[in-house]
C-alpha cells in the first residue's frame, strides 16, 4: 500500500500542528508532500525539513520575501511560492492525494475548490470555506464525486454516525458545544468580560478568534451552518446542546429514536486522524477515554438570551444566500472590535444582528458575488461597531 500524499494548508497553525502529529504517527500510511502557511516563514521552513517537504508556499509577500533571503531554514532544492497562486499551486499538484484545509478566513475558498475540481479528496477545518460557499464547494464536490471530510469535531462526530446510513434514516443532527468558559455566567457578570477573559478555553487549545467564538457560541452558529452544507439538512433538523466535558463530540437521532454518538477526549488529533486515514483506521495519537474512573457526561440546552450568536446563526441560516456570509464577516468585525477594546463582550452579538438586519440577503450565483456581500458585511459591521464604541 503507497502512503496517502498529502498537502496541508494552514501548516502553521493550531489545526496544522495537530495534523502534523497525526502524520509523525502514520510515516507509512501519510506522506506529507506540500505545506503552506501565511507569515510565520520560520516554523513553516522548520516543518518543511522535518518532513523533507519540496513544495511550498508562502501567502505573506513580506514572509516570501524574507524566507528567500534565508533558504538554509528550507530542504535543499525546495520550491517556494507566492500568494494566492502558490496556494492554487500547492493545492493541485498532481501527485497530492488529499488536501488539508487549514487556513483561517476566506483565503481558503479558492484553493479548496480548485483542489475539489482537481478531484483532490479534502480534508477541511476552514469554517469559511462551507459557511461562505457551501453552495458552490458542495456541488463542486457532487460532480467530482468526491467527500468532504470534515476535520471539526462536531462534523466529524457527524460523519462518523452517518457514515454508510441512508439519509430517510436521519432525524436529526445534535451538534454538542462546551459552551465556552462563560456558560455559567449570568448576563450581569457578561456584561464586564475582558479579552483576557475570553482568550482562555478550559477544554480546547484553539487560535484567540475561534477561542473568543467558542465564548460566545458564535463558533457553534458557524458549525450549525457547516452542517448544513455537509449534511443537507435544514436548521429546523440540527439541533445544538450544551455538553461542557466536551466527550461526546456531537450525535445523530434516528427515525427510529435512537442516537448514535462518537465518544473520545478534546484532542484534534481524533477528527483529523479520522479524516486523513478514512476509510482506513490505526491507533490513536493519545489514548481515549477511561471508562475505569468515574465519567460524569451532562448535557443542557442553550440559553440563547446569553448567547444570542448562536440564535442568530439559526437566523441566517433560514434566511439563506449569502446569509451566513454576513453573520460570519459581521462577527469578525465585532470580534475584532472586542479584542482591540472598542466594544463591550456583549455588543459582539449586537453587531452581528445590526449587520444583518442592515445587509441586503441575496441568493448568490458565484463565488464572487458572496465575497461581494462579504465585504459589503464588513463595511456595515464597521458602522455598526462605531455606534456601541465605548465614547
Ligand atoms: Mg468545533
Amino acid at each position: 500500500m503507497s502512503a496517502k500524499k498529502i498537502a496541508l494548508l494552514g501548516a502553521t497553525g493550531s489545526i496544522g500542528e495537530n495534523t502534523l502529529a497525526v502524520l509523525r504517527n502514520h510515516p507509512g500510511r501519510l506522506q506529507l508532500c506540500a505545506v503552506a502557511g501565511a507569515k510565520r516563514w520560520k516554523e513553516l521552513g522548520a516543518i518543511a525539513r522535518e518532513f523533507d517537504v519540496k513544495e511550498i508556499a508562502i501567502y505573506d509577500e513580506a514572509a516570501f520575501q524574507e524566507a528567500l533571503k534565508e533558504p538554509e531554514h528550507f530542504p535543499a532544492g525546495a520550491n517556494i511560492r507566492l500568494g494566492m497562486q502558490g496556494l492554487l499551486d500547492v493545492a493541485t499538484l498532481p501527485q497530492i492525494d488529499m488536501l488539508v484545509m487549514a487556513i483561517v478566513g476566506t483565503t481558503g475558498l479558492q484553493p479548496t475548490l480548485a483542489a475539489i475540481k482537481a478531484g483532490k479528496q479534502i480534508a477541511l477545518a476552514s469554517k469559511e470555506v462551507l459557511v461562505l460557499a457551501g453552495k458552490f464547494v458542495m456541488a463542486a464536490a457532487r460532480e467530482k464525486d468526491i467527500k468532504i471530510l470534515p476535520l471539526d469535531s462536531e462534523h466529524n462526530a457527524i460523519f462518523q454516525c452517518l457514515d454508510r446510513e441512508p439519509k430517510k434514516h436521519v432525524d436529526r443532527l445534535i451538534l454538542t458545544a462546551s459552551g465556552g468558559q462563560f456558560r455559567d455566567y449570568t448576563l450581569e457578570q457578561m456584561q464586564t468580560i475582558l479579552p483576557e477573559d475570553a482568550l482562555v478555553n478550559p477544554n480546547w487549545d484553539m487560535g484567540p478568534k475561534v477561542t473568543v467564538d467558542s465564548s460566545t457560541m458564535a463558533n457553534k452558529g458557524l458549525e450549525v451552518i457547516e452542517a448544513h452544507w455537509l449534511f443537507d439538512m435544514p436548521p429546523e433538523r440540527i439541533d445544538v446542546v450544551v455538553h461542557p466535558q466536551s466527550i461526546v463530540h456531537s450525535m445523530v437521532q434516528f427515525v427510529d429514536g435512537a442516537v448514535l454518538a462518537e465518544l473520545s477526549p478534546p484532542s484534534m488529533t481524533f477528527p483529523i486522524q479520522h479524516s486523513l486515514l478514512y476509510p482506513e483506521r490505526d491507533d490513536g495519537v493519545h489514548k481515549t477515554v477511561d471508562f475505569s474512573k468515574t465519567l460524569q457526561l451532562d448535557f443542557r440546552a442553550p440559553d440563547l438570551k446569553r448567547f444570542p450568536a448562536l440564535g442568530l446563526a439559526y437566523r441566517a441560516l433560514r434566511e439563506g444566500g449569502v446569509g451566513g456570509a454576513i453573520f460570519n464577516a459581521a462577527n469578525e468585525v465585532a470580534v475584532e472590535a472586542f479584542l482591540k477594546r472598542r466594544i463591550a463582550y456583549l455588543d459582539i452579538p449586537r453587531v452581528i444582528e445590526k449587520t444583518m438586519d442592515e445587509t441586503e440577503n441575496f441568493e448568490p450565483e458565484s463565488l464572487e458575488a458572496v465575497l461581494g456581500a462579504d465585504a459589503q458585511a464588513r463595511k456595515n459591521a464597521a458602522s455598526a461597531v462605531e455606534c456601541f464604541e465605548k465614547k
